[in-house]
């Protein structure tokens, strides 16, 4: 059995892979045979290892660096092809505790995938932050839905994850020919791609939140990103001027005031 790990990291989220690795290749499935498939634009650290890939990916902005996720990996698919089971890990992960075959789906499932930290406790399906908006192939409406999973880390086998990975990528394109990014990007996507199938749900602890306290045991987590920068410095966000966004803001209203007057 192998075992390929798809690790995206453009811009400044390649300070994450280091210390990704080098936990990943002591507790995640040690001893079998891993491939390391690495979307980036940076110059990393292959360690000297022949199974890590690097992958040309320029950075694309956010959001489309983690939304365009399906496409760079179908973009490589015929070398992806050739592994037994397919996981992806946000760059900021760190694998604490050893995982192993637990977490491999049975064959009637379709995925594995992990409990959103913020969601374990809600159990009415209304509160999730699915995304609401019909014009969105990742629509869900109100009165769907069973657990709302995070896009920190999910895989399977092979051949279903890569499925999966056609489908939303196919779904992005259609939204964005249309002027549509779903809610939560990738993560509305694959939330809706699993609503009517049977995956393997595993705890919060599988993604658990450096720096928060949950009730299940830490076994992997993500890094606190404010430690970082935050959000916005990793993704290369800049702050827009106070006079743009004092612009934006009287633009918008003089918008609203000319809508109401031609109602
Ligand atoms: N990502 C990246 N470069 C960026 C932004 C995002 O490589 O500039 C990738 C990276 O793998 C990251 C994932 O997209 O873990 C999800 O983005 P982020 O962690 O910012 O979103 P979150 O899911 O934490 O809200």
């Amino acid at each position: 059995m192998n075992i390929g790990i798809l690790y995206i990291c453009t811009g400044n989220y390649t300070i994450f892979w280091n210390d990704f690795y080098l936990s990943c290749e002591k507790k995640f499935f040690p001893g079998k045979e891993r491939y390391y498939f690495v979307f980036t634009d940076g110059n990393i650290n292959t360690f000297g290892n022949p199974n890590v890939q690097i992958i040309h990916q320029p950075k694309l902005g956010w959001p489309y660096d983690t939304l365009m996720r399906f496409k760079m990996f179908i973009g490589i698919e015929d070398k992806l092809r050739q592994t037994d089971y397919l996981f992806f890990f946000n760059a900021n992960m760190i694998v604490k505790e050893p995982v192993g075959e637990e977490i491999l789906p049975s064959d009637d499932e379709e995925l594995v995938v992990a409990m959103h930290p913020t969601y374990f406790m809600e159990t009415d399906p209304d509160k999730y932050s699915y995304d609401r908006n019909p014009e969105s192939l990742a629509y869900i409406p109100i009165g769907e839905g069973k657990e709302y999973v995070q896009g920190a880390f999910n895989g399977g086998k092979s051949e279903k994850f890569l499925t999966m990975c056609r489908i939303l990528d196919d779904n992005t394109d259609k939204d964005l020919s249309r002027n549509v990014i779903a809610l939560w990007h990738d993560e509305s996507h694959l939330n809706r791609y699993i609503l009517d199938k049977h995956v393997k749900v595993l705890h919060p602890g599988y993604i658990y939140p450096e720096g928060r306290d949950l009730p299940f045991e830490m076994i992997m987590y993500t890094r606190k990103k404010k430690k970082y920068g935050g959000h916005n410095v990793l993704r290369g966000i800049k702050r827009e001027s106070f006079f743009s966004r004092l612009n934006k803001f009287f633009r918008r209203i003089v918008r609203r005031k000319s809508d109401y007057m031609t109602k």
